[in-house]
């Protein structure tokens, strides 16, 4: 859909700086609000400390800022939104829908034997349902899931692409809630997403596993379902995921429109012609910024990512 309706969002956790994988995902959101006359809205995904880069959240707005992304609306934090993830919570625990396990990631591997490792090779982890009926006697709560049930969960992609994924083979029992009191970024999203009132989610090909996960918790919960639309995701030197861990440098944003560009480039969008030179002539940084949106939107629009 276009026009007034439309939000998107860009949901970056603050693990690191932003790099050349997350700058792209966050122009690829931007462009699809830009080009639909929408809204878009920016969301700090700060649950998990453990997994956070201290200053990494301010870098990552700073950052977006000088390269001229601009949220229709303020910046949310999830690290403040505690109370409405353990309202959602509720809801699902009064529906009998959550149970306490108390396994630990060995006990759950051994349980799946070989052919859990084998889809742990693959990142997924299907609960085998141990705890589903009742935790062993003497043990505690280390995780919330989910009774995924019966569940059936089919939906299209942007892209075309169809699933339907039968959660309990595909996922099984999911973690809502650790027992150290962090929130599960599958339960953050929806509440969030719907809190914001997005209806257009634009992000990395990495996420798409857990697509089916939230539209379920959407269901459950009575709140709406966006439309989707994952993007290949750039790959570091060993192929996988552009990370730290893999040699992902900072965006440099001090050179804002060459990282613009390269990210553009990295959505196979061709660089806007003429590339820099006539960027270059405008009196100052700020108007060739403005220059490079508009042409960029017009570019995301004649592509085929428009499309759906
Ligand atoms: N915070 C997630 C990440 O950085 C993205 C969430 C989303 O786009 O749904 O990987």
């Amino acid at each position: 859909s276009s026009g007034p309706g439309y939000v998107g969002r860009f949901a970056p956790s603050p693990t690191g700086p932003l790099h050349a994988g997350s700058l792209a995902t966050a122009l690829a959101s931007r462009l699809d609000a830009l080009a639909r006359g929408g809204q878009w809205l920016l969301r700090i995904e700060d649950l998990d400390p453990p997994r956070e880069v201290p200053g990494a959240a301010a870098t990552i707005v700073d950052t977006l800022g000088r390269l001229g992304f601009a949220p229709d609306g303020p910046i949310e934090y999830q690290s403040r939104r505690g109370a409405r993830y353990q309202e959602a919570f509720e809801r699902l625990h009064a529906a009998g829908l959550v149970y306490p396990c108390a396994c630990t990631r060995r006990e759950i591997a051994d349980s799946l034997g070989r052919a859990g490792l084998a889809r742990e090779r693959n990142r997924e982890r299907v609960y085998p349902g141990t705890c589903r009926n009742g935790m062993p006697a003497g043990r505690s709560a280390r995780a919330w899931r989910l009774r995924v049930g019966e569940a059936v969960v089919a939906w299209t992609d942007r892209s075309g692409r169809a699933f339907e994924d039968r959660m309990a083979d595909e996922v099984g029992d999911f973690v809502l809630r650790r027992a150290d009191g962090l929130w599960a970024y599958q339960l953050a999203v929806v509440v969030d997403d719907a809190a914001q009132g997005v209806t257009d989610i634009v992000r990395g090909e990495d996420l798409i596993g857990s697509t089916s996960r939230q539209i379920l918790l959407q269901r459950l919960l009575g709140l709406p379902t966006p439309r989707y639309l994952h993007l290949p995701v750039v790959a570091g030197a060993d192929g996988e995921k552009l990370s730290k861990q893999n040699g992902a440098e900072p965006v440099d944003a001090s050179r804002p429109l060459e990282a613009l560009h390269a990210a553009m480039r990295h959505l196979g969008l061709s660089t806007i012609e003429p590339p820099l030179a006539e960027a270059r002539m405008l009196p100052d940084r700020r108007e060739s910024l403005d220059v490079f949106w508009e042409r960029a939107a017009r570019a995301w629009r004649a592509s085929h990512w428009f499309a759906g």
